[in-house]
C-alpha cells in the first residue's frame, strides 16, 4: 500500500495512484499522468463526470424541472466532497443519501398531457379486450 499526501485535501495516509488520463483515453503509467489521491478523493474525481454529464444533458434538452434535479445533485456532490467536508469525514459521500435529490418536482399536467393520458387509457383498453377475445377464443378451440 502507498503512503503520501493527497493531491487535493492534502491528507497524509493511504493512497490511491489516479490517472489523470484514464488508461480508456490512453493515459499512461508514466509519473506525469499519475497523482496520490486519499480514497474519498478519489471517489470523488470518478464520481463527477457523470454527474455533470447528466447535467449538461439535461439543460441541453431544456426541461426546466429536469434541470433543477440535475442542478441538485452536481451542488449536492460538490457540497459534500469539499475538501472541508472531505477533511472532516474522512469519508466520500453520495447524493444519493440526499433523498430531495431522487425525485423530480411534481408538475401540473398540461391539457396536451391530459389527453395523451385519456387516449392512451383508451388504446390499452381496447387492447385489453381484443387479448381478453383472443384468450377466449383459444380456450374454446382447445376444448373441441
Ligand atoms: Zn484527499
Ligand atoms: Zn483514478
Amino acid at each position: 500500500m502507498r503512503v503520501g499526501n493527497c493531491v487535493r485535501c492534502a491528507a497524509n495516509g493511504p493512497v490511491d495512484r489516479h490517472h489523470i488520463k484514464m488508461r480508456m483515453e490512453g493515459g499512461g503509467d508514466e509519473d506525469e499522468n499519475l497523482e496520490d489521491r486519499c480514497v474519498p478523493c478519489h471517489q470523488y474525481i470518478h464520481a463527477t463526470p457523470a454527474i455533470k454529464e447528466f447535467l449538461e444533458h439535461e439543460r441541453r434538452h431544456g426541461q426546466a424541472d429536469r434541470i433543477v434535479v440535475a442542478q441538485l445533485r452536481f451542488d449536492r456532490h460538490e457540497e459534500y466532497n469539499s475538501v472541508e467536508q472531505i477533511r472532516l469525514r474522512g469519508t466520500y459521500k453520495s447524493y444519493w443519501e440526499d433523498e430531495v435529490t431522487h425525485f423530480l418536482p411534481l408538475i401540473e399536467p398540461t391539457p396536451e398531457i391530459k389527453e395523451w393520458r385519456r387516449l392512451n387509457r383508451n388504446k390499452r383498453q381496447r387492447e385489453n379486450r381484443a387479448f381478453d377475445k383472443k384468450m377466449a377464443k383459444a380456450a374454446k378451440e382447445k376444448k373441441c
